[in-house]
């Protein structure tokens, strides 16, 4: 584990989930933690070594993803520092069984509360509006930036000397080409996300799971495909006839070798779902129920040669 600086009071910490840290006015910052107890450890134990006597006054969160919140119980319980989240994803970082909860729509069962989706509980100070705007993180020179697709709440970090972290906005092109549903909640808003990110200016980007860069357009490309890979496939599942939700991760998951367990799966028909609801808002696709399952079928109106539009990128 190594604290690499990008400028003059950042750096992060590269891994699988790639860790931020910032310093104001002889007071550290974490952003993120790692999946768990140990990880937190071990950062802590880094910090130690490399910023000695620099107190950690506070972790903030991007957003409420095990991987993402799972060393904050360590160390808050060592430091005592605060953890600093937006309002809907800090409840889900202080009652942490509310992830699975998500994804089972009901009280979850053991396999899907293991600490890749359930992490540790810590005591969150909530910052900024639901939904959230641009602005100030607390009282320092940090800046949170709006980052939605992937989550309820997630945002983004800018510092003062230019350092702009992503949060889960993008994934490497191997995860993508590896998982194909990477976890997205709202499509239209994970469009916007992208759109905005390119626009922006920034000495260093760091995204959590793909390396850093100066230059973060082709990365927006390749994660700009993914998304439209993702809603083409939901789409043309239901070539064939109507299907459910299920059915239609059955019918992609098969077609690419997909593996995944009962919280992978549950993960994955998240993504189904945003593509569902993303393509339903664009008149493609539409809900019916039969013999009491829940079916997607085409919209009859878009029933023509080829893919209907807006899979492009455009926001329907
Ligand atoms: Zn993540």
């Amino acid at each position: 584990m190594e604290l690499k600086q990008l400028g003059e009071r950042t750096w992060y910490v590269p891994g699988r989930v790639n860790l931020g840290y910032y310093e104001e006015d002889g007071r550290g910052y974490l952003i993120d933690t790692g999946l768990d107890d140990e990880y937190g450890r071990k950062i802590l134990k880094l910090l130690n070594e490399e910023r000695k006597g620099v107190p950690l006054r506070a972790v903030v969160n991007t957003h409420s993803n095990a991987d993402h919140i799972g060393g904050n119980a360590f160390i808050q319980k060592r430091t005592g520092c605060e953890i600093w989240g937006t309002r809907l994803e800090g409840v889900l970082t202080e009652r942490t069984s509310l992830e699975p909860f998500l994804l089972w729509s009901a009280w979850p069962f053991r396999e899907i509360r293991g600490k890749f989706i359930e992490a540790k509980p810590s005591k969150v100070t909530f910052f900024g509006t639901t939904p959230l705007t641009e602005g100030p993180i607390m009282d320092t020179a940090l800046t949170a930036v709006p980052l939605p697709g992937h989550y309820l709440e997630m945002f983004g970090v800018k510092t003062p000397d230019g350092v702009f972290f992503l949060a889960d906005a993008l994934f490497d092109p191997a995860i993508l080409a590896k998982y194909r549903f990477c976890v997205m909640v709202d499509i239209a808003g994970a469009y916007r996300t992208l759109t905005m990110i390119e626009g922006t200016e920034a000495a260093w980007f760091v995204p959590c799971h793909a390396p850093v860069t100066r230059d973060i357009r082709e990365l927006v490309r390749q994660n700009r495909e993914g998304l439209a890979w993702v809603s083409e496939a939901v789409y043309d599942a239901l070539s064939e006839g109507p299907l459910s939700r299920e059915d239609i991760l059955s019918r992609v998951g098969m077609a690419n070798a997909l593996e995944m367990d009962a919280a992978h799966l549950l993960l994955n028909l998240t993504s189904v779902s945003s593509h569902l609801t993303w393509l339903s808002n664009g008149e493609k696709v539409e809900p019916f129920v039969k013999d009491c399952r829940l079916l997607w079928r085409h919209k009859e109106k878009e029933e023509k040669e080829g893919p209907p539009d807006g899979f492009s990128g455009a926001c329907p």
